[in-house]
């Protein structure tokens, strides 16, 4: 059963998403460029309680980093937590390229539009709406749930759900399993065929850095140790290179659930043409069939008649569960060993398809579509997940959203004109509302 009041709680679930929009919290990686993510988490932090909440306020990382923890006990405490946890921070925005200025929060033709419209300040506002209606009218959930709201996800977490799950990981005691981003979504697959995509398993990240030592020296003069040159044909190899195709778990049962739904073969030997039948989120799809290593950045040199003795490049690297020691025999095989490396890195994870948890998302979208499918896949970036992986918490992707057909979601991510639409946050409320009642 939905709560009585459900359409008012989705209403303010909308002005929140807004409100939360209008709160610049750009995150370049850089620390020192932060702008307002202590001003998203003491709004979060006053919405809550001023409806009862106790909150735990979390200053992580000794970096002027913001996060909000807050518990809701159950009806029967002898069930484990589920986590809601949800990302504060926003990647940047370059106001210039958008038709709304991207901090605005605008509702307008229907969306509510600005950076972290769907990434992810969609379903802090749901989870806020619901955490506060639930608080105001004492329904009290079968079990527990503990709302948190993170910093720094952008950047990997590392002051935000990787520290608190290496510092204090007693805020996420009891829970057993999580909720959180990219998740949830309608897939149009044909007409009358909606499937819900819920996000079971992440590549893993690895950020690396590439460095290459040679001889500096005049430019004018012959140099057969140039770091420029060498640094250039490893970066041209790696990202010329096309890793192996393997079917994961998630990604095999994806597909065979498109296939019993749609009738669409995905033959090995032209997987990446079935995949593209797909629409736009074949842009994730896509790659979650292969590693891959994308160089992004380069660093070399200061004059240019100088040949500088060190040059750098970062590379981006994603890796499918259960890859990493073939992965990195790969890499060895192509950079040779005299080009140095640095990693940031995180797990790849992948859970089943299976269990309570997941019959709870499928029957609450049902009740409020009935023409909803749910299937399981693999996101081809990563999220706060794979910190709470650490503790051994299950963690899905279900921010439940219903999308018209035609809008391209993938592209919003990071995208110019992030927005998500009204009607679709109202669903994701009422849908939340059913599953966090009845889970
Ligand atoms: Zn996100």
């Amino acid at each position: 059963m939905p709560s009585p009041d459900i359409a008012a709680v989705a209403d303010e679930a909308v002005t929140l998403v807004s409100e939360l929009i209008q709160i610049d919290t750009t995150n370049t990686g850089d620390p020192d460029t932060l702008v307002g993510e202590r001003a998203a988490a003491e709004y979060v932090a006053e919405k809550l309680t001023e409806v009862g909440y106790e909150i735990t306020y979390v200053e992580s990382g000794g970096r002027d980093r913001h996060n909000v923890i807050a518990r809701l006990p159950g009806a029967d405490p002898n069930r484990d937590a589920l986590l809601i946890h949800g990302h504060l921070d926003v990647v940047p925005a370059d106001a210039s390229e958008w038709s709304v200025h991207p901090f605005s929060g605008a509702i307008r033709d229907g969306y509510v539009w600005g950076r972290g419209a769907v990434d992810m300040k969609d379903m802090l506002g749901m989870t806020l709406a619901l955490a506060r209606h639930y608080k105001r009218n004492n329904i009290v959930p079968p079990r527990e749930l503990i709302f948190a709201f993170l910093a720094d996800e952008e950047a990997g977490g590392q002051y935000g759900a990787q520290w608190l799950v290496s510092h204090r990981p007693e805020l996420f005691e009891g829970a057993t399993e999580a909720i959180s981003e990219v998740g949830g979504f309608s897939l149009t697959l044909t007409e009358d065929v909606r499937a819900y995509l819920i996000e079971t398993a992440e590549k893993g990240i690895r950020w690396m850095k590439l460095r290459v030592r040679g001889t500096a020296g005049h430019g004018s003069m012959i140099n057969n140790d140039n770091a420029v040159t060498k640094l250039a044909e490893a970066v041209a190899k790696l990202g010329n290179h096309q890793f192996p195709l393997v079917l994961t778990d998630s990604v095999r049962e994806f597909f065979a659930g498109v296939s019993d739904l749609t009738g669409l073969e995905f033959p090995e030997d032209d997987l990446d043409g079935a995949v593209a039948k797909l629409g736009g989120i074949a842009r994730v799809v896509g790659a979650t069939l292969r590693d891959t290593a994308t160089p992004t950045m380069l660093n070399a040199g200061y004059k240019a008649n100088v040949i500088p003795s060190v040059a750098e490049a970062t590379v981006d690297c994603r890796i499918l569960p259960g890859r990493m020691a073939a992965f990195n025999a790969e890499l060895d095989e192509i950079l040779g060993p005299d080009i140095e490396r640095e990693w940031l890195e995180l797990e790849p994870v992948e859970t089943t398809f299976d269990g309570p948890l997941v019959e709870a998302m499928r029957t609450s979208l049902l009740a409020e579509d009935p023409d909803a499918h749910t299937l399981p896949y693999m996101l081809s970036g990563g999220t706060d997940a794979k910190a709470f992986d650490k503790l051994g918490i299950r963690s899905f992707g279900f921010c439940p959203l219903r999308l018209p057909p035609e809008l391209d979601f993938a592209a919003l991510f990071h995208g110019v004109d992030e927005r998500v639409p009204v009607d679709a946050l109202k669903f994701g409320t009422r849908v939340l509302d059913r599953f966090l009642r009845s889970c």
